[in-house]
């Protein structure tokens, strides 16, 4: 087997876009270009290429190729240089960056508004993605983790994709949204360059040599199960357990997914019960990604990341009128006064999983973990692993605030990468970083 082609976007639903091309590239199989700043605006179904404002071509869709003679030597002289490509939309380190890429690129006009797609070597493309999550400074042992669990993830939504796996995303009425959000919903393109997908900044991070050695040290390698590659997924940190799949997505049981203590006390007896949650999410149990290690986190973490330095466990709160007027603009529903935020169901590691929320107006049931995340914050709550506590005042029957205890920072399925990082710290390899975090899964090279 090859290693396959993947289709990156790398900006989406944009007025016009402005790149600059480096070395030789050529134009809808017509053109030579170098070394040129140009510009992309809609017209009409066609799309308009400019210079200066000079219009140099007009087609339907811009195809750009880069001049290589030999496609899979790596040549940094062949780039194109994106600006405003925004990162880390709608979290709380959203932010814009110019950014480069290599490989070819197309741009499509999707009803006047633009897509820039890049198409570029799976492998390459990983090496890129792990070097943007991760710092160059990580343990190796947990870059070659992260490498396949990122690879395994990329091949198995392109096969869903190929096989057109689609299913079931929400569960709405007028008394409960319960929604999530996977990333098999692009249709133009396989992954988006963001959060959403894995972050992706082309060359813009790929400097560092060590997470290059561990994707290239890994080629090809994925984690499987009944000879089936692993839906394999990550978050931030699981917050001492991990979460399972089908309490955060669609209702799919996998076994290699299965919900651990991020432990190696694996006797202990885990949290089932809503006391039993506050207990464990009120007190700070020892977990791999429970760690203040700052030399460690500053090593995993990119330095935008560094701004959650309290992901294990946060507490956050939130004033009644913030509330109300938070839910009423992300849910469009006008609930009152808020009275009661009550947990209905949870998941293995605490995440909520249906909340409900009583207010003197209306009740209203939301889920599943990122929905929540969403309505209660302005950009994200770090994960749906919360006890609420309402805070009364002057003997008012309605909360004048509400507090907010928290664990983990993500959806928690899957590789904790803190956690993984630590296990790296430690002395621990990247089979066993693997064999803890997806149960029963196997490794092999399958190209
Ligand atoms: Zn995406
Ligand atoms: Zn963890």
């Amino acid at each position: 087997m090859n290693q396959p082609i993947i289709k990156v976007g790398i900006l989406q639903n944009q007025d016009s876009i402005t790149f600059k091309i480096y070395g030789g590239y050529i134009l809808n199989n017509k053109i030579k270009l170098s070394d040129r700043k140009l510009k992309v605006l809609p017209n009409g179904k066609n799309l308009i290429l400019q210079e200066k404002n000079e219009i140099i071509y007009s087609g339907e869709s811009l195809s750009f190729e880069p001049l290589k003679v030999n496609k899979s030597i790596e040549d940094a002289r062949y780039k194109f240089e994106v600006e405003n490509v925004t990162i880390g939309i709608d979290f709380h380190w959203e932010q814009k960056e110019k950014e480069s890429f290599e490989g070819s690129f197309k741009i499509i006009n999707k009803q006047g508004k633009l897509i820039l797609i890049n198409e570029i070597e799976v492998e390459r493309y990983l090496q890129s993605v792990i070097s943007s999550e991760m710092n160059s400074e990580s343990p190796f042992e947990y870059l070659k983790a992260h490498s396949i669990v990122s690879r395994s993830w990329l091949l198995a939504q392109l096969e869903n994709r190929k096989n057109a796996v689609s299913m079931e995303k929400s569960q709405v009425n007028e008394n409960q949204k319960i929604v999530w959000y996977d990333k098999s919903e692009h249709t133009d393109f396989d992954v988006c360059a963001d959060d959403h997908c894995q972050r992706y900044q082309g060359l813009t991070r790929l400097s560092n040599n060590l997470a290059l050695e561990a994707v290239k040290d890994t080629s090809g390698i994925v984690l499987m199960y009944n000879d089936r590659i692993c839906d394999a997924r990550y978050s931030k940190s699981c917050g001492g357990i991990t979460e399972e799949f089908q309490n955060v997505w669609q209702s799919v049981y996998y076994p290699y997914l299965k919900s651990i203590r991020d432990f190696d006390d694996k006797d202990e007896h885990l949290p089932k019960t809503e006391e039993e949650f506050e207990k464990f999410i009120k007190s700070s149990p020892e977990a791999y990604c429970n760690t203040k290690d700052e030399s460690l986190l500053k090593k995993v973490l990119n330095e935008f990341d560094l701004i959650t330095k309290d992901f294990y466990r946060w507490k956050i709160e939130i004033k009644q009128l913030a509330l109300k007027t938070l839910l009423e603009m992300k849910l469009g529903i006008d609930f009152g006064e808020i009275k009661e935020l009550i947990p209905l169901e949870r998941g293995k590691s605490g995440r909520i999983i249906k909340l409900k929320i009583v207010g003197t107006k209306k009740e209203y049931i939301i889920g599943k973990e990122l929905e929540i995340r969403r309505a209660l914050s302005e950009k994200h709550l770090y994960s749906s692993a919360f006890i609420v506590e309402p805070i009364f005042k002057d003997n008012s029957e309605i909360p004048c605030k509400f507090i907010f205890y928290g664990a983990g920072w993500g959806h928690g399925v899957g590789f904790c990468q803190i956690g993984g990082a630590v296990m790296a710290s430690k002395g621990k390899s990247f089979e066993e970083i693997l064999k803890h975090y997806f149960p029963g899964a196997e490794l092999r090279k399958i190209y």
